[in-house]
């Protein structure tokens, strides 16, 4: 059995990610913070999908938290080598930097950006010392091109897509690849405030992504056929940054 952990596994993109991996025979180990019910509703369908996984709760902000419990699985099971990280939990609190809270940055970074160094620390030295393992981080266009109103999102996610790059450089000998992967308007309770068919005219593709479309990338950066790639950043957003 392989195992993967995805984190925010329980809704949106991370839900599609859970139910992919577990298609590609992942015992996938599903994250979430508090919404117990959609989590086990994604549990649910992998099962009746003939998969299996299991899941963890825990705040991925919060490193005693995350070392408490994940650490915790890790120490009960180790025989079980978790070789898929999908660092994907991630929250917006958007407003202009001017009348941004204190608190709105704070929880922003602390969620998206240092939930990544937490988890993926725990995971990485299994990884090395196997020499097998794959990361794949979710980022967003904002990263990468930045978006008015989202000085904290677009700072935490620009900051994981270079600590992709410097992390796949520092373990590509050790055959752990480390990619991201950079949705655009993706259908999630994170997008269903805005205003679809205004905002899809700004797509070349005309449209809002599925959580599928985004998990069929990670499932291939997760497999053998991505072997040669690492430190690389994936766009899946209908061709809106070209
Ligand atoms: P979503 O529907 O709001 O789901 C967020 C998930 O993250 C939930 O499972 C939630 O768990 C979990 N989560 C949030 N804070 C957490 C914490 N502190 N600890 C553990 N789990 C936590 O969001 P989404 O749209 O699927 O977004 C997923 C990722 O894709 C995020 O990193 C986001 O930035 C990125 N992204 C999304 C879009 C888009 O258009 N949707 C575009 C670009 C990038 P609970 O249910 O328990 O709260």
């Amino acid at each position: 059995m392989k195992f993967a952990l995805v984190t925010g596994g329980s809704r949106g993109i991370g839900r599609g990610i859970s139910i992919k991996l577990a298609q590609d025979g992942y015992f996938v180990l599903i994250n979430y913070r508090s919404n117990q019910p959609e989590a086990e509703n994604t549990l649910a369908e992998i099962r009746a999908n003939g998969g299996d996984g299991e899941l963890l709760k825990f705040d991925v902000s919060n490193v005693d938290d995350v070392n408490a419990v994940l650490g915790g699985w890790m120490s009960q099971n180790t025989d079980k080598h978790l070789e898929v990280l999908v660092n994907n939990a991630g929250i917006t609190k958007d407003n202009l930097m001017v009348f941004m809270p204190v608190e709105d940055w704070t929880s922003v970074i602390s969620t998206n950006l240092n939930s990544f160094f937490f988890v993926t620390k725990l995971l990485l030295q299994n990884m090395l010392l196997k020499k097998n393992g794959r990361i794949v981080n979710i980022v967003s266009l904002s990263g990468q091109k930045g978006q008015p109103g989202q000085v904290n999102y677009a700072a935490s996610k620009g900051a994981i897509i270079a600590a992709t790059k410097t992390l796949a450089m520092e373990i590509g000998k050790k055959k752990v690849t480390v990619n991201a992967v950079a949705p655009g308007f993706i259908k999630t309770e994170m997008t269903e405030h805005l205003n679809e068919d205004e905002m899809k005219r700004l797509v070349p593709l005309n449209r809002f992504g599925t959580v599928q479309e985004v998990a069929e990338v990670v499932s291939f950066l997760a497999s053998s056929k991505a072997s040669y790639i690492t430190g690389e950043v994936i766009s899946v957003n209908g061709g809106m940054y070209s």
